[in-house]
């Protein structure tokens, strides 16, 4: 029998009573890693309690003891990269560099929250009348939930929980049920780093846990990450129950290239973009745009991308992984077989993929369009796979107004020689992370994740700096000084009045 993951209720890694085992499968053999439970509803209730009652201690703690917690955390998972990374590669199918940079990226939200005290500080403004002083804190906001997707299992918890946590709530994670291994050994090393009883809890399932969460008086708030319909659900789910909800969805991200940029640069950008990680990034490039004299470079791409193939995660020579199920790499073969019906062009065809010694992956190879129009469902559906839809257009003016209409504004980029070119569309483009130049630009946790429009559903953007607003709530303070009070220094106390 497939091991049977525990859930972390109460500062204990405990087995669940549920009888409903979800299977965890290699993508690449199907072999069943383990089993993740549906959990209880006593479970969630145990697990909502402990936290709820864990942080009337917690929010007391001092700042730099809960900053230190951090520093100990992130030396942790420094030291065991690797091995989280392996653990990443085997649910996930990444290549082992690719596992890699998803345990890093989660790292630097550690150090990030390791700065707790600065982000977290208030503002003063004194004399707003005679004598009277006003200045404001931050205060953690109670029990908060984290509902996270299959792509970027150590990443994306650690955008959650962590600052979180370091702005002194307790916080419930609800890690995909595709792949909660990672999950569970970045929280087995939060405890490890003494992460006080009950500060974080894990629960496994699926939409019924999640609405549980979102329904559960004790809840206050909700980080949630994953796709648009089910991020739609989740924030009117959240917010009709009165909670402070943050809803990172979906992307269809476009690159624009325009006939100055620099082609073999454009070239190895477009193929890294497009293809890494098996398309399965919400920042992936799956629509290039080719402005004018660009348009002639459709078949260098296509030349380019067949120098790459897919493969399981220890072969080095492999470029990306396999999709994450069987569902989601017959949805893409089905995408693939409709554009063809549509009219679009297939320069470059991977519906038919082979990875020698794997036959039962899930693979799909590199696949290219030519000649797609923005009313195919190749374009206007987030095919999440390694396939890349290459459109034309006259002008500059033409590219940003395409991109604009689409609803979904997460990540996008212009390659170009002009600046000009660059600070128009800089400035023009309605999409929330604009790279000039640079393929996938995903900003470092001192900033903040910024998809807009239909990427986004809340008010605070996720990981960084606006996370720690949206997991505090700002108390302003005015107080009137007296005289005696401020004779005495140092030691003087507020008098409200
Ligand atoms: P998903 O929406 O299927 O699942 C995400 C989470 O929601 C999982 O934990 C899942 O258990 C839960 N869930 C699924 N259905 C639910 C329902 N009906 N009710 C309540 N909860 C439910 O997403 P996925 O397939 O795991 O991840 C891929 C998607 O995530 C892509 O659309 C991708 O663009 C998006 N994504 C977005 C960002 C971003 O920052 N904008 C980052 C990574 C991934």
């Amino acid at each position: 029998m497939a091991r049977q993951l525990p859930m972390l209720i109460n500062g204990e890694f405990v087995a669940s009573q549920t009888d409903q085992w979800i299977p965890v499968t290699n993508p690449a053999t199907q072999e069943v890693l383990c089993e993740a439970p549906a959990a209880t509803a006593g479970e969630m209730e145990q697990a909502i309690a402990s936290a709820k009652a864990a942080f009337a201690d917690w929010k007391e703690v001092p700042v730099s003891e809960r900053a230190r917690l951090m520093l100990r955390y992130q030396a942790l998972l420094k030291e065991h990269q690797e091995e989280i990374a392996e653990i990443l590669s085997q649910e996930t199918g990444k290549t082992f560099e690719d596992a890699k940079g998803d345990v890093w990226r989660g790292i630097e939200v550690a150090e990030q929250a390791a700065n707790i005290a600065s982000l977290m500080m208030g503002e003063t403004v004194e004399n707003v009348a005679r004598s009277i002083d006003t200045h404001s804190w931050t205060q953690p906001l109670g029990v908060c939930a984290g509902i996270t997707p299959f792509n970027f299992p150590a990443m994306i918890p650690l955008w959650m929980f962590p600052l979180a946590i370091a702005c002194g709530n307790t916080f419930i994670l609800k890690p995909s049920e595709r792949d909660p291994l990672t999950p569970t050994r970045l929280v087995e090393l939060f405890e490890e780093a003494g992460a006080p009883k009950g500060v974080l809890q894990v629960i496994h399932g699926g939409a019924h846990q999640v609405d549980y969460l979102l329904e559960h008086p004790d809840i206050c708030a909700g980080s949630f990450v994953g796709s648009v319909p089910v991020g739609k659900h989740i924030y009117r789910k959240g917010t009709e129950n009165l909670k402070r909800m943050q809803c990172m969805t979906g992307a269809n991200n476009h690159m624009v290239v325009m006939p100055d940029a620099n082609k073999s640069q454009v070239i190895n950008n477009i193929i890294g973009s497009a293809f890494g990680a098996a398309g399965q990034r919400c920042m992936a490039i799956p629509n290039v745009i080719l402005v004018g004299e660009a348009a002639q470079w459709a078949p260098d791409i296509a030349e380019a991308a067949k120098a790459i193939r897919p493969g399981v995660w220890s072969d080095k020579g492999a470029a990306y992984g396999p999709q994450t199920n069987s569902a989601a790499k017959e949805k893409i073969i089905g995408l693939i077989a409709g554009a063809k019906e549509e009219g679009a062009t297939c320069l470059l065809d991977g519906s038919d993929c082979v990875v020698e010694g794997y036959p039962d992956g899930n693979w799909i190879g590199p696949t290219i369009f030519t000649d797609v129009t923005r009313d195919m469902s190749i374009y206007k559906e987030e095919v999440f796979g390694p396939v890349l839809c290459l459109l034309t257009m006259d002008t500059l003016d033409d590219a940003i107004a395409a991109i604009n209409e689409d609803f979904r504004g997460n990540g996008t980029s212009i390659f170009t020689a002009s600046g000009g070119a660059a600070r128009k569309y800089q400035h023009e483009i309605l999409v929330g992370q604009v790279g000039i130049n640079v393929p996938i630009p995903v900003p470092l946790p001192f900033f903040s994740f910024t998809g807009w429009r239909g990427s986004f559903h809340g008010d605070l953007h996720a990981y960084g700096k606006q996370a720690v607003r949206f997991y505090t709530e700002t108390k302003t303070i005015t107080a009137r000084w007296f005289e005696d009070d401020v004779a005495t220094g140092p030691n003087m106390s507020i008098n409200l009045k």
